[in-house]
């Protein structure tokens, strides 16, 4: 099992579980993102008797923990997702084959002087999602509808 997903949790001071070590070993194989169902027929391999509410669970105590992302499809479906990059930055979604690209560029700095502007807010937190096609399914001249 990775040593490194162990200690990060740790720091998270997020308890170490067979499960959630499970559930992140799962998510790095893939290179898109996946359902709550895909991944717990996964985890019935390892976890014989693991029921679909328990995966749940520790799906969304990781992504609290930001150890993973939720992806909130067009769908309405949510999936989730592994990445390893730790510096500030934002996902670009394809919506036809699952494909996640990392964008380092936030545009926060003007959110926040935009809010405070206007609203004489404050910004404490952000979310921000970009679904889209990827180049491949571009190519591929994707047409088909995810609704
Ligand atoms: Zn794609
Ligand atoms: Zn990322
Ligand atoms: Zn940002």
């Amino acid at each position: 099992m990775d040593s490194d997903v162990a200690e990060y949790l740790r720091q998270l001071r997020m308890k170490v579980t067979p499960k959630r070590l499970a559930i992140i070993d799962i998510l790095k194989k893939e290179s898109g993102y996946l359902s709550p169902e895909e991944i717990w027929r996964r985890m019935k391999k390892r976890f014989a008797r693991i029921g679909l509410p328990t995966v749940y669970r520790n799906l969304e105590e990781l992504a609290n923990g930001k150890v993973i992302y939720r992806i909130t499809h067009p769908n309405r479906q949510l999936y989730y997702f592994y990445c390893g990059n730790s510096v500030h930055h934002h996902h670009f979604v394809c919506v036809a084959c699952r494909a996640v690209n990392d964008i380092e560029y936030c545009a926060i700095g003007d959110l926040q002087e935009e809010v405070r502007r206007k609203l004489s807010g404050r910004v404490v937190s952000h979310l921000l999602q970009v679904n889209g096609l990827c180049r491949n399914c571009l190519k591929k001249n994707y047409k088909g509808t995810w609704r």
